[in-house]
């Protein structure tokens, strides 16, 4: 695909049952209909433990996959087999492929808060929570826009096609382990809630907050957001310092991905990160 998302004008206001993209939507109802099968299965502490790993390990790889390693490219993983496993950790999130997510989040950058983006409380409303997954306007993405891709993560031509395969494969293993309770409370339960803190940055993280930052945009910072997030709600220090590894500038700013990354860079696994430019980090010292 290389249409442009969002170049054709979305229909946010008036969204009709075909505007939406089934083949997305009708898994999204039913892992939350999953969710509800504890009731009948009930909850162990094992099950529940392991729906807290499952979402700490996803929403590990949807911050430090999906969005600082692919989308902006803000460190480097050299080992081909470790990027593999953070490409699972990510797309197992089940938020389509790491093409698509990377294309349409550059996209927000490129257009953030204007009519264009997709991802815009002040433009798209409630369906900036979610339309950018599920509405067929979110469908296409952008090629040109990831063209140092092929470069930079040569296995994503072959892996990424079957992005799909990773959230059934961890709802297979999840199923083995534990059964109909693994099912709903390992995986349902940690996937709804990896989608909606993801979906939250787009919808309240431009609403809710504060900023420090002068930016173009309507990006706030948000103390809780970026403790769900593990880091994703200084979501201003972000759109103001882009290409930064580091989104959380001071100490007491939590950026739990940032200081992971950090350990795997004193380990040898993580190379290349970016730190903020010392203009952001005086922003702090007055
Ligand atoms: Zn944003
Ligand atoms: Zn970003």
């Amino acid at each position: 695909m290389t249409t442009e998302p969002a170049t054709v004008p979305h229909r946010y206001s008036n969204v009709r049952l075909q505007d939406l993209s089934w083949n997305f939507i009708i898994p999204f109802a039913l892992v939350h209909l999953g969710c509800f099968a504890a009731i009948w299965t009930g909850v162990h502490l094992e099950t529940f433990l392991a729906a807290v790993v499952l979402f700490a390990l996803r929403m590990f790889g949807i911050t430090a996959g999906y969005h600082r390693l692919y989308s902006h490219r803000a460190y480097h993983i050299p080992s081909r087999a470790l990027r593999c496993i953070m490409w699972f950790l990510a797309t197992s999130s089940a938020q389509r492929h790491v093409r698509w997510w990377a294309s349409h989040h550059r996209h927000h950058h490129r257009s953030s808060d204007t009519p264009q983006d997709l991802h815009s409380p002040h433009h798209t409303g409630f369906w900036s929570h979610m339309g950018w997954q599920y509405h067929k306007d979110a469908a296409p993405w952008n090629d040109a826009a990831l063209r140092d891709f092929d470069k930079a993560f040569p296995e994503l031509k072959t892996i990424d096609p079957y992005a799909w395969v990773s959230p059934l494969a961890l709802l297979a293993l999840c199923s083995v382990l534990w059964g109909a309770e693994g099912a709903a409370v390992a995986f349902c339960w940690s996937t709804v809630a990896n989608w909606h803190v993801t979906f939250t940055i787009n919808s309240i993280n431009h609403v809710w907050g504060t900023r420090p930052f002068e930016t173009s945009d309507d990006s706030r910072n948000n103390a809780l957001l970026a403790l769900l997030s593990f880091g994703e709600g200084w979501h201003n220090n972000h759109h103001a310092f882009q290409s930064s590894c580091r989104q959380g500038h001071t100490w007491w700013q939590l950026d739990i991905t940032w200081m992971v990354l950090k350990v795997g860079e004193k380990m040898g696994l993580v190379t290349k990160m970016k730190a903020p430019p010392a203009r952001a980090m005086a922003r702090w010292s007055t």
